[in-house]
């Protein structure tokens, strides 16, 4: 372990990305240092906001091959992740119900045929259960009677964003990490350390440009008496919704996607639709609390895809999380670490030797399968 006086890694942004780096780094024996704008409670981040879904199949509607491997690997990932915190975090793996309204039909081949074609066979294999009628309120009491087709995605999951910053934060002091909340980083004044980790988020826009934002908004509510048992993705051509319930009858039911950085306050006409979507799965929501309305926006890169990119001197970037930072983080933060020690120990030191290790690093393993998937 070095013992200089400068750690072996500054680690910029402490949202999801640059807390899980951090953590696992110190978990192997580095110094680290982690600078974050916001407060402890991760208030600031993308990650405050989210519904942490963890769900590579029904996401694989709109994600391709490489994400949702991504993600089946997370998933498996996350509970040793959660053992090892020094703080309880509600995860559940109870699946994914998507269903849709009558009048709304013709979403639902659409739906299948995109999870079909973007999924691993693998995860299709007994991934995706067709219900219909009685079975419908056999899987899910609170929709008996109010709706009679849906499916079942059963091994998805789900955990509570706040509790896995808040335990996240937790483990970093017990691991020793030095940390500087409510300090931003300015990139003209780095803080000091052998090897920077920028996983600022929309925050490391001024140099990755084509870091774009996509703005979400959620509500979230509390409405005892419903008792969802997993999080709910109803079909709709404008409002595709879902509804995610925690722990205690906490609801967050989300999320709009709209192209842009505009991080002003939820408007009228998302609440109105958010808000009416969910009341329409349950009239229960009618009675429930409002306890926050908020948005944020998603860290994107052109292709969607999480990157990690290294400048050939000191800083390593680990950005473009999208809308699958919780579902993917244990892989992206698993490779991100594998990354940082060749850095530090020198095994890659110039642009051949970075080129050579993507080459064997385990993402090009996900893109050839992706490959060998994709048809001729
Ligand atoms: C509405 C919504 C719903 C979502 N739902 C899901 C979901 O169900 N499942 C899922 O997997 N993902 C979901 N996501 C996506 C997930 O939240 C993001 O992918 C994830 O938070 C990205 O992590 P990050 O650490 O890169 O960025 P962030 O979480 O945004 O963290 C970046 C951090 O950097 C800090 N920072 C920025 N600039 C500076 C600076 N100059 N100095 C110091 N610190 C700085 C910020 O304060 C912030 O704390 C959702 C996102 C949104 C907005």
């Amino acid at each position: 372990m070095n013992r200089s006086a400068q750690p072996d890694f500054a680690v910029l942004g402490g949202g999801l990305c640059g807390r899980l780096v951090a953590w696992r780094l110190a978990g192997e024996g580095h110094r680290v240092a982690l600078y974050e704008r916001g407060d402890a409670a991760g208030s600031q981040a993308a990650a405050w906001v989210a519904a942490a879904m963890l769900a590579p199949l029904a996401e694989a509607a709109s994600a391709e091959l490489l994400i949702t491997r991504l993600g089946a690997s997370s998933l498996e990932t996350w509970p040793q992740i959660l053992t090892e915190l020094p703080e309880p975090v509600f995860f559940q793996r109870n699946g994914t119900f998507v269903l849709w309204h009558h009048a709304d039909r013709t979403e639902a081949p659409l739906f299948e045929r995109r999870v079909r074609s973007n999924a691993p066979t693998d995860l299709l294999e007994g991934g995706f259960v067709k219900l219909a009628g009685a079975q419908v309120g056999e899987t899910e009491p609170a929709l008996a009677g109010r709706f009679n087709q849906g499916w079942l995605l059963p091994h998805e999951g789900q955990l509570d964003n706040r509790q896995v910053l808040s335990a996240l934060a937790a483990g970093l002091a017990q691991r020793g990490v030095e940390t500087h909340w409510n300090t931003p980083v300015d990139d003209n004044a780095l803080p000091p350390a052998r090897i920077t980790i920028d996983c600022r988020g929309l925050g490391a826009k001024p140099v990755l440009p084509m870091l774009r934002g996509i703005r979400g908004e959620v509500a979230r509510v509390h409405a005892p008496g419903i008792r969802l048992m997993r999080p709910v993705r109803f079909l709709h051509p404008r409002y595709p919704l879902y509804i995610a319930p925690k722990q205690d009858d906490l609801y967050v039911i989300g999320a709009t996607e709209v192209e842009g950085e505009d991080m002003s306050p939820v408007s009228v006409r998302s609440a109105l639709e958010l808000l009416s979507a969910a009341f329409s799965v349950h009239p229960g929501f009618g009675e429930a609390r409002i306890l926050e309305l908020n948005s944020q926006c998603r860290p994107t890169l052109p292709d969607h895809r999480p990157a990690l990119l290294w400048d050939g001197a000191q800083t390593l970037r680990v950005n473009g999380l999208y809308r699958h930072g919780y579902m993917i983080m244990p892989e992206v933060a698993d490779e991100a670490v594998r990354f940082a020690a060749a850095l530090l120990d020198g095994r890659v030191g110039d642009a051949n030797a970075f080129a050579d290790w993507q080459h064997h690093a385990r993402w090009s393993e996900l893109f050839k399968l992706d490959r060998a998937q994709e048809p001729a």
